[in-house]
């Protein structure tokens, strides 16, 4: 037998669940394929942060990842930055941005209609904002984008301006702490700025004629400082990439060094093509040594509270795991960042399923890929922390702790 080398590693986004009328979708759904997997694998219960604690798909990923997100999280924004290609770094206070729409004062759109293309008015901002410090804004899908400033003296400890509910006042930014005062000034004087060159921008006026509601402001949320994270490679000697389509999930990858490998006909929703993603990865491990694949559909159905679409989506990306059960030298993880029960609508701090398959395995009697049978597998109950030394010294890439 040879120990496998490479390790192909899934995270089916939020799909764990709790029971409805006696089951969960992944008890429901058709999984030859996943099933199949199980059989031949060790199976266990695993807590992605801490027991107790419901996990953001960011913490979470980071936890898996063997990274210790209390340590080095301090907001979504860092992440979201990365995610749409800023090269963010050490230092960098960075945000998540929507355009939205402003009406004397108040925001009466918090996506200005969801609007789509937005390159032109994040252009005129880079262009025309003058700003104390250095700053990068750009666009992202949708109605979304990213600012990061860059500087002495910044801080992450600011207010948000986004009032969360519409037919509201635009927020003032306020220092949390007195460190961040100098940045507060610095953001509302971005915001101020923007607004300028958003409501005399050329697209904006356009819209108005269209009776469409402008992007005439700039809503920030998820401060956060980019933290100083060793990569990927230099903490386990791996070579690693990453295939998704959210750009939260990319961006964790991009700040730890993973390598983003982009696929077409990915949406990140329940009509992604997880085929071609799993083709992909596959394909990967010719040049990587570990190749994460996050799966996105299933968080977006818990998070709508629609079984069906839940159960559907797991029936429907076991087919492309037919194409793994032949894989050789590798080892496969199957697992969760977190549950998104469609009772809860969102994450909850119930523990996820994980399976392992690979030569080398303690094959447990577990013949069902899902909470309740995973439960009963013989990796038992892990912490997230927990996974990459496992799978290391799986790999036989573990140093021994004494003589
Ligand atoms: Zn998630
Ligand atoms: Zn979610």
């Amino acid at each position: 037998m040879k120990i496998p080398e490479k390790i192909l590693f899934f995270i089916i986004d939020g799909i764990s669940d709790r029971p409805v009328y006696g089951k969960t979708p992944l008890q429901d759904a058709k999984t030859p394929n996943l099933d199949e997997l199980a059989s031949r694998g060790i199976l266990g219960i695993m807590d992605t942060i801490a027991p107790g604690i419901r996990p953001g798909s960011d913490t979470a990923h980071l936890a898996l990842l063997g990274y210790n997100p209390y340590d080095i999280y301090t907001g979504r924004g860092p992440f979201e930055a990365a995610g749409v290609g800023i090269d963010v770094k050490a230092g960098d206070v960075a945000f998540r941005c929507n355009f939205a729409t402003l009406d004397d004062g108040k925001v009466m759109d918090r996506r200005a209609g969801r609007i789509r293309e937005t390159k032109e008015l994040a252009r005129s901002i880079m262009e025309d904002v003058k700003l104390n410090c250095e700053f990068i804004f750009k666009e992202s899908t949708g109605h979304r984008a990213a600012l990061v400033l860059r500087g002495r003296g910044l801080s992450a400890d600011v207010s948000s301006n986004d009032p969360k509910k519409e037919n509201e006042p635009i927020k003032e930014i306020n220092p949390v702490k007195s460190e961040a005062k100098k940045t507060a000034k610095i953001l509302n004087d971005f915001v101020k700025q923007a607004n300028d060159i958003l409501n005399k921008h050329p697209t904006n006026v356009e819209r108005i004629e269209l009776k469409k509601p402008p992007a005439n402001t700039i809503l920030l949320r998820g401060a956060g400082m980019v933290p100083d994270i060793e990569t990927f490679e230099k903490k386990y000697g791996l070579k690693a990439a990453v295939i998704a389509a959210a750009g939260l999930v990319i961006g964790i990858g991009k700040m730890c060094g993973i390598t983003h490998i982009g696929v077409d006909g990915v949406t990140g929703g329940v009509d992604s093509n997880v085929g071609i993603k799993i083709n992909k990865a596959i394909e990967a491990l010719n040049d990587y040594d570990f190749v994460l694949v996050n799966i996105k559909g299933g968080d977006e159905a818990g998070h709508d509270g629609d079984f069906e679409k839940k159960r559907d989506f797991v029936s429907k990306i076991d087919e492309s795991f037919s194409d793994i059960l032949d894989l050789k030298d590798t080892m496969i993880v199957v697992t969760a960042d977190h549950s998104t029960p469609v009772s809860v609508k969102d994450h909850s701090a119930d523990p996820v399923p994980i399976m392992i398959i690979g030569d080398g395995i303690r094959r447990d009697d577990i013949r069902a890929y899902d909470e309740i049978s995973a439960a009963k597998g013989g990796l038992n109950r892990l912490m997230g922390k927990d996974l990459m030394p496992i799978l290391m010294d799986l790999i036989n890439r573990t140093k021994k702790f004494g003589a």
